[in-house]
């Protein structure tokens, strides 16, 4: 603390912000100390007030920026600060790129101890804006006591109204509208949730960017939907051509998790249909979506994605290939077609059954799939006998479960494909399975989500001395 004894709260400090943290604040040092500031960017020469003042680091306020970084850009969303959803709309795409490749170049080196990998450079987008397939709004009402539609303040349930997130497709905002006109005609309340009352929680929207396919569900603090008809008749003649279902999901929990029990269909098609392709492996798969189903947000560069892990794969039809934490099975079914036989696992069962039905739309019959825990299920697969030439595990943030690591070790696939969504516990996992059997032959970021912190990564494995 050079010079200075220690910082405390409502002290005025001038930083240069320097880098970025997990969360996307800006991170500069006043005279040694480590500071957090929202809404700053690296270059930027900031004054900013100390709002929390711990032993190592602190968080301070943004007052004012004396000198802005020269990659910092205008944000495009008005409500951009205040929302959660992105913290890096006002750097540079060039800037956020370079951020995410460092970032998982770094974790790799002080997490997992591993320098100089032969990382391909980040796959970014051309349009980073309107990339999302999927959009839920929370709705509730503003100051005045309107209803309201919009996002979470960030870590807070305040609602910021947003009718249009630049993140989704213009359409949404029209859906959108409808619902409240509905609630407003119907008289129907949204819900309260310190009173645990009213009835409508989230609009959830999704579009299939290949079908061109919109299907809404609402999600509702009841059993029934009342007036049905009227927002059937206000939705549909909003989006007239490409609306093909409407639903609702009931939940009446006071958590925090959005959907309720399995959905259930209002009008339309129960399921939303969506395709993925690949012209440099001549591919399209088709997959239906029910509102419960986790189905990738980003079609556009999960098709880039899923090339990469059939390119990492190096497929030549006779494989047998697990892929672990296959959701609706839409890499199971990528790969099946270039494969002896794929086996997936995945823990909601909802999602198995999707996975089921797509290989019957797709007429693929060399796909099986099971519903459990793929630590629980693999090792008994494997006591049972199965090997697998090529494994494919696509976990969660957390990460691999250390159980499922110790089986694919013993099961000794030639090629092990790591799709990750969380550098940090990936590089905890390579340094696990490097010192078990595995070497990283090469990796690849890709920016699934432009405008925020996010940073996906595929890495291709070999056993070591092969
Ligand atoms: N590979 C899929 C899904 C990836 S998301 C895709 O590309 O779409 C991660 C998935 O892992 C989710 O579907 C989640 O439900 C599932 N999951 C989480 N924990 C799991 C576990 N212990 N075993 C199996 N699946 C799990």
């Amino acid at each position: 603390m050079n010079g200075r004894t220690v910082w405390k709260k409502n002290d005025t400090a001038v930083v240069r912000i320097e880098d970025i943290g997990r969360d996307g604040q800006g991170i500069g040092h006043a005279e040694g100390y480590t500071l957090f500031v929202k809404n700053t960017v690296p270059g930027d020469l900031a004054v900013v007030r100390i709002v929390k003042a711990g032993k190592k680091y602190g968080y301070g306020r943004l007052m004012e920026i004396k000198e802005p970084s020269s990659f910092r850009v205008e944000e495009a969303c008005p409500v951009a600060g205040k929302c959660g959803g992105c913290q890096l709309q006002m750097l540079e795409y060039a800037e956020q790129l370079r951020w995410k490749e460092k970032k998982v170049r770094e974790d790799l080196e002080r997490i997992g101890g591993f320098g100089n990998l032969l990382q391909e450079p980040i796959a970014g987008m051309e349009k980073t804006f309107r990339y999302r397939n999927k959009a839920q709004f929370p709705v509730g009402r503003d100051k005045n006591g309107e209803i309201t539609a919009g996002f979470y303040a960030g870590r807070t349930h305040a609602i910021i109204p947003c009718e249009d997130c630049l993140l989704g497709p213009e359409e949404n905002s029209v859906l959108l509208k409808a619902v409240l006109t509905w609630m407003k005609t119907a008289h129907v309340e949204p819900y309260d949730e310190t009173a645990g009352s009213g009835l409508v929680r989230h609009v959830l929207i999704r579009k299939g960017f290949r079908s061109g396919e919109f299907h809404v569900c609402l999600v509702i603090n009841a059993r029934k939907l009342p007036d049905s008809d009227l927002l059937i008749r206000t939705l549909r003649a909003a989006e007239p051509q490409h609306l093909t279902g409407i639903s609702f999901s009931c939940n009446t929990s006071r958590g925090n998790t959005i959907m309720g029990n399995r959905s259930q269909v209002l009008w339309g098609a129960p399921w939303l249909t969506d395709a993925l392709c690949s012209e440099r492996f001549g591919l399209s798969v088709t997959y239906r979506i029910s509102p419960d189903s986790f189905y990738q947000v980003n079609p556009v560069q999960t098709e880039k994605l899923y090339e990469k892990v059939l390119e990492y794969a190096d497929l030549h039809g006779t494989e047998t290939v697990a892929d672990l934490y296959c959701g609706i099975g839409t890499i199971s079914l990528f790969l099946a077609r270039n494969a002896g036989k794929v086996i997936g696992v995945e823990i909601i069962p909802e999602a198995v059954s999707d996975a089921k039905e797509n290989a019957v739309l797709n007429g693929i019959d060399n796909a099986e799939f099971y519903a459990g825990k793929a630590e629980e299920i693999i090792p008994r697969l494997y006591e049972q006998g199965l090997t697998a030439d090529v494994i494919v595990v696509d976990p969660p943030r957390k990460g691999c479960d250390q159980k499922l690591l110790e089986t694919i070790a013993r099961m000794k696939p030639e090629r092990l494909v790591y799709v990750s969504c969380d550098p940090a516990t990936l590089a905890r996992d390579l340094q696990w399975l490097g010192m078990h059997g595995f070497q990283i032959e090469k990796l690849q970021p890709f920016d699934q989500f432009p405008m925020t912190v996010h940073v996906e990564s595929v890495v291709k494995l070999t056993r070591a001395g092969l």
